[in-house]
């Protein structure tokens, strides 16, 4: 099986990344050399390098990403784009003619407490005077602040490596030479601990339907964290990425994979290096390799960095993705965990939830069964955006209210700024009133108030921002990252892009005509994406009614 995977197919986003460094494009040479290298047809290689936004136009000396995510779309009043545009003299998309600069717009860079944000090569740029700091980026720039991290936890705080008060790899050596798989997968299920990515799926019955699958098999750790105004993950990575690691290892024995992989984000270059020396530094000390602490378990990691899609943070599109083929989403079943990676059974599991793993093999699960509400237990990352009075990430056990996060944490908005929604969840997850703050922390909760809890972000929308601008907004994040498999998601994403663009302000008529077009994406489009767009558009239309039929939007 080692044929069949390592440097192999994974090796392919990196070497589209090479050579787009190197030669500032993916060139039909360069085509021929990686289909040669990797055994592929030149069509997949062509096909996975006009997929992702990291390959697609020329490459400036300069190039900078400018973030279109909601947050920084909030901070620059709907114009940070334009804003990045007017300061390099090129627009996004494509690179100046003399080559020295280029612009691509992208949905998240995961600075959303600190908006608007740029990315200028790996150097982050942020704050309310991004155009001149852009202007003058050939003189040395001020650091990004760091991400704020509070614990807002009655009781155990989980994730307390964040704080420096727990080092990781504790439990690693005692479970791989003394537990069972059975053992820790009875432990984890004890615990109650569902996925943190979204979709909230039991952990431990994913482990076993993997573990069932004949091997070998397979462990990834999505680190593709696309939701604008979600950033825990990425403070995961690059503040405690030996966590995630031992949750994967953990994760790699209770499957019986021998191989795990970390998938991050190119927009992440700070947490790719750190995972990557955390992988380094974990061989080093005798975590990850052959016999394993002395025991006849074999395990090793891989880190992969993405290449700028969002919907490759979808489990079976991002397997497409570590196999450099275009991140499209596939029909299950089969699932990943019966054929994944390689078509190996596979168990991927967000970073969020790795990073809980050993906390729970440490205290028990019944200790955090304990923690949070019977409906989910446990502990939740939180993002509160930049309009925040206390923007930054909070740990919280689920079941806390809305309002709790919003009033007492976030400490409400800015000085001059009125709250007029709250988006929850990112684009799929949707829009609630300030009135409509009291829903628990709880998906089941925030499901019946016509949200989803997604990655666990809140972007406070100010009263500046129109329903229009939002609503356009929206559209234009669906339509751009649609993969194009299936047709009620490709063409009704662009069809909302131009109702939206197009709509007649001051009549029912708008919400009607939404109405058709919402219903056939949600009962027919092929995944989570296309069926989520609706509920987050009706949503918006929900809160921002009298807006958009009073004609003021
Ligand atoms: Fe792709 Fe959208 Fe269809 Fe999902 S719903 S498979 S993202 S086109």
């Amino acid at each position: 099986w080692e044929r069949r995977f390592g440097s192999e197919e994974t090796g392919v986003l990196q070497r589209l990344h090479d050579a787009t460094a190197d030669h500032g494009r993916v060139d039909r040479r360069e085509l021929h050399a990686i289909a040669e290298e990797f055994r592929l047809p030149v069509a997949a290689v062509a096909g996975a390098a006009g997929f992702y936004a990291d390959f697609g136009g020329a490459r400036g000396t300069r190039h900078v990403r400018i973030c279109a995510g909601t947050s920084c779309f909030v901070s620059a009043g709907a114009h940070t784009v334009p804003l990045a545009e007017a300061a390099l003299g090129v627009a996004p998309g494509h690179t100046s003619p003399d080559g020295s600069v280029s612009l691509t717009e992208v949905h998240c860079l995961g600075y959303c407490y600190a908006s608007p944000t740029a990315l200028d090569g790996h150097t982050p740029i942020t704050g309310p005077d991004l155009g001149e700091r852009l202007l003058a980026a050939e003189h040395p720039v001020a650091a990004a602040p760091a991400i704020p991290y509070r614990v807002a936890s009655r009781n155990a705080v989980v994730l307390a490596g964040l704080t420096g008060e727990v080092r990781s790899w504790q439990v690693w050596p005692h479970v791989v030479t003394a537990e069972s798989p059975g053992a820790v997968r009875a432990e984890v299920a004890l615990a109650g601990l569902r996925g943190r990515g979204g979709a909230e799926f039991p952990v431990a019955d994913k482990w076993r339907s993997a573990a069932r699958s004949p091997g070998p098999r397979f462990v990834v750790a999505n680190g593709d964290e696309g939701d604008p105004g979600s950033f825990c993950d990425r403070l995961l990575m690059e503040s405690d990425p030996d966590r995630v690691l031992e949750g994967l290892a953990l994760a790699g024995f209770a499957t019986g994979a021998s191989r795990g992989v970390v998938f991050v984000r190119s927009e992440y270059p700070v947490a790719v290096a750190r995972m990557q020396a955390a992988v380094e530094a974990a061989r080093a000390a005798g975590h990850l390799g052959c016999g394993v602490h002395g025991s006849s378990f074999d395990f090793d990691v891989e880190v992969v960095q993405g290449a700028g899609s969002y919907v490759a943070g979808e489990e079976t599109a991002l397997l497409h993705a570590l196999q450099g083929l275009r991140g499209g989403v596939r029909p299950r079943p089969p699932y990943p965990t019966e054929s994944g990676l390689a078509g190996l059974p596979t168990a991927v599991n967000n970073v969020e939830t790795l990073a809980a793993v050993p906390w729970v093999l440490r205290h028990g699960g019944a200790t955090y069964a304990k923690l949070g509400d019977q409906r989910e237990t446990g502990t939740k990352l939180v993002c509160l955006s930049q309009r925040f009075r206390h923007p930054g990430v909070y740990e919280v056990e689920f079941g806390v209210p809305l309002r709790y996060l919003v009033d007492t944490l976030g400490g409400g908005l800015k000085p001059g700024f009125r709250l007029r929604a709250l988006q929850i969840g990112g684009p799929l997850g949707g829009f609630l009133s300030p009135d409509d703050l009291d829903v628990p922390l709880l998906a089941e909760a925030l499901s019946k108030a016509g949200v989803a809890l997604g990655h666990g972000s809140l972007v406070a929308i100010d009263d500046q921002i129109t329903a229009r601008e939002l609503l356009q907004h929206v559209w234009s994040f669906a339509a751009a990252e649609s993969c194009g498999a299936c047709t009620p998601c490709r063409v009704g994403t662009r069809r909302g892009r131009e109702m939206a663009a197009n709509f007649p302000t001051g009549s029912e008529q708008i919400l009607s005509q939404h109405e058709k077009l919402l219903e056939v994406m949600s009962v027919a489009s092929m995944c989570a994406f296309g069926r989520g767009v609706p509920a987050a558009v009706r949503s918006l239309l929900r809160v921002y009614r009298d807006e958009l039929t009073s004609g003021d939007a």
